[in-house]
């Protein structure tokens, strides 16, 4: 891999520049669907839902020539239970090693006690941060920019942004900005690796949305779907075998529904997706097991890439 980055960079004419965007903010600000929009296409989980978005999961934006990565970061909440806490450390380990720090805020909901929060934390973070507002569709212009002027008298952001992830307002202006403040430097991932490597990781987040979508408050957040199996098979279909893991019987009886119903209308859509994404018809088999004593095993957080609070 190596090899090939350093190639990437000698090849054509003019300087590369590669780096780690890190978005932070809220739950439900919007920072799943910026990535998407940023991206270009439906790389994360986005639901109505909060928290959703658990590991930092990546979108690869290229711009000319430069590569801005993108973490996604769990939301930033008071945690309450230890998969919380997991999730806000790992939120801010993500923002510590960025090359350059998003801050979302939603225009609608403005300055609040969340957001208020996570900006008084931010001298913490070393690293050039700019402020994003965000669903500027749901607001009036005035008041943005009296939001904007009232957050950066709070803390003063090296830029200000206002965009709809929604509706792509603002995108092309942020993504020029992302791509000409990422450090000089080679690729951190040659251009043939950028569409292979996420599609595994895509999987599990489709059948997840499908389930929360299907669920609604029924379904528990300690959840996790993991690939078991993943082969090309003949005439180019790919069989996939994930299994959904829940905490209880009961949640996995919910799961599955009356007579597998549930669970065979969440696996019709979350192929139908795949196999749209993917450009290839798609063969999921789900299984639903129950792993008991979940949110205190070290070694799945350590799988989701979370960091494993000791208290
Ligand atoms: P996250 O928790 O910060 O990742 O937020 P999501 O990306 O999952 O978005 C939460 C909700 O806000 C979803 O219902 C999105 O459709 C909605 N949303 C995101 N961006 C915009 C926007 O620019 N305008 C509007 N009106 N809604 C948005
Ligand atoms: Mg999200």
């Amino acid at each position: 891999m190596l090899a090939t980055t350093n190639e990437t960079a000698r090849e054509g004419e003019g300087e590369t520049r590669a780096g780690f965007a890190a978005l932070i903010g809220a739950p439900n600000v919007g920072k799943s669907t910026l990535v998407n929009a940023l991206v270009g296409a439906k790389v994360t989980i986005v639901t109505p839902k909060v928290q959703t978005t658990r590991t930092l999961v990546r979108g690869i934006v290229t711009d000319g020539r430069s590569q801005v990565v993108l973490v996604d970061t769990p939301g930033i909440f008071p945690p309450r239970r230890r998969l919380d806490r997991a999730m806000v450390t790992t939120a801010w380990a993500g923002a510590h090693d960025a090359d350059l720090v998003c801050v979302l805020v939603d225009a609608k909901r403005g300055f609040d006690a969340e957001t208020e929060a996570l900006t008084e934390k931010l001298p913490e973070v070393a690293k050039p941060k700019i402020l994003v507002l965000n669903k500027i569709d749901t607001v009036e212009k005035p008041k943005l920019l009296t939001l904007a002027v009232e957050i950066n008298a709070r803390h003063k952001f090296d830029a200000t942004f206002m965009v709809s992830a929604l509706n792509g307002d603002g995108i092309a202006d942020l993504k020029r900005y992302l791509a000409e403040h990422v450090p000089a430097g080679p690729w951190l991932y040659p251009e043939d690796e950028i569409a292979d490597a996420p599609a595994q990781s895509l999987s599990t987040e489709i059948t997840r949305e499908k389930l929360f979508l299907k669920l609604h408050q029924e379904l528990p957040y300690q959840l996790t779907v993991e690939v078991e199996d993943w082969k090309e098979v003949r005439g180019g279909a790919l069989r996939i075998e994930q299994t959904i893991y829940v905490e209880r019987e009961s949640q996995r009886k919910i799961v599955l529904g009356e007579g597998g119903s549930m669970i065979k209308s969440i696996g019709a859509a979350a192929r139908k997706e795949l196999s749209e994404l993917l450009e290839r018809p798609v063969h999921l088999f789900l299984f639903v097991k129950v792993r008991e004593g979940w949110g205190d095993d070290p070694e799945r957080y350590r799988e989701m890439g979370l960091e494993f609070p000791r208290e």
